[in-house]
């Protein structure tokens, strides 16, 4: 259906492993027809996110998940503790509490979701609680160690935990490491995310990035605009179209993409 889609928008699709040979050539390698080189004017960084893995977790370990692993659970525990109480821990602490697994949830802030209002915040607290999920707030990890029986978690704070599962949902990563940006004198940060502009513009001239790659919010709804703006922006450059042309369409963006458009003519 996802074919059918893109060949009626008249979209080329590559399936490989895609890196910069320069600013206007990326090497996609694996394709079905081998290696192919494609050339462009303007590039879009959309690679996003992985779980973050620091080295001290063995994330080898049977009885150790992240966020992508843990789809491929193969046991029921009936116990597990969830490290990250952001958007995806807290949404597992729910899947996993709803079907009856007993969850520690380890939160390092004071609130969950505290970007939310606090209303909101203390609803899920509340829901979660009421679904026997066990929060423990201002808590970091000290070690995180597994046995054939289970993993014990020992905090900072000198609690240990102990369960049959250990789901580590604290941060993401951007897929940047085997996009050569070094070859378009790109340099991502710690946690491989990319800078950007409020235009989605990177320091390198035609490249841009948007979506988890750069970062918070790291939501699906936010990948999406940001991906139409910068579109809406190309297209503004590449023709002479007044913007009350394509009104209808990009309503939303066109205060943005006009800006750009004045400060790069
Ligand atoms: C458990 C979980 C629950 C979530 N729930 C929600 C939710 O409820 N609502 C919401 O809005 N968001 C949610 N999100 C976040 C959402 O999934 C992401 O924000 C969104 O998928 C980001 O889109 P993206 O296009 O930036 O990256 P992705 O969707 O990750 O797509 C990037 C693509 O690029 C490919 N890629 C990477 N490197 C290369 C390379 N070198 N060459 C070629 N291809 C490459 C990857 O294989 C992937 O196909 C959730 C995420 C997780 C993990």
């Amino acid at each position: 259906m996802r074919t059918n889609f893109y060949a009626r928008n008249r979209v080329d699709l590559f399936f490989g492993q895609a890196e910069f040979e320069d600013k206007n050539t990326v090497l996609v390698k694996g394709t079905v027809k081998g290696d192919e080189r494609l050339r462009a004017k303007n590039v879009v960084i959309a690679t996003g996110s992985r779980p973050y893995s620091p080295t001290d977790i063995d994330f080898s370990h049977p009885r150790i998940y992240n966020s992508d692993t843990v789809l491929n659970l193969e046991h029921t525990p009936k116990t597990m503790i969830i490290y990250g109480a952001g958007v995806i821990g807290s949404e597992y602490a729910s899947i996993f509490s709803g079907l009856g697994v007993k969850v520690d949830l380890i939160d390092s802030q004071s609130r969950l979701l505290s970007f939310l209002d606090a209303e909101i915040s203390d609803s899920l607290s509340y829901h979660l609680r009421n679904s026997a999920v066990k929060i423990r707030h201002n808590e970091t990890y000290e070690t995180v160690e597994a046995d054939e029986r289970g993993v014990t978690l020992t905090l900072q704070s000198g609690k240990k935990v102990r369960a049959d599962a250990f789901l580590w949902c604290n941060g993401r990563t951007g897929n940047t490491d085997m996009l050569k940006l070094e070859n378009i004198g790109l340099q991502a940060n710690g946690r491989g995310q990319i800078k950007v502009d409020e235009f989605y513009r990177t320091e390198c001239e035609g490249i841009y990035a948007c979506g988890d790659v750069i970062g918070w919010p790291a939501l699906a709804s936010a990948a999406i605009d940001q991906g139409v703006l910068h579109l809406l922006i190309c297209w503004m450059r590449m023709t002479s179209v007044s913007s009350t042309t394509c009104q209808p369409v990009f309503i939303p963006f066109l205060k943005s993409a006009q800006s750009v458009k004045r400060k790069s003519s």
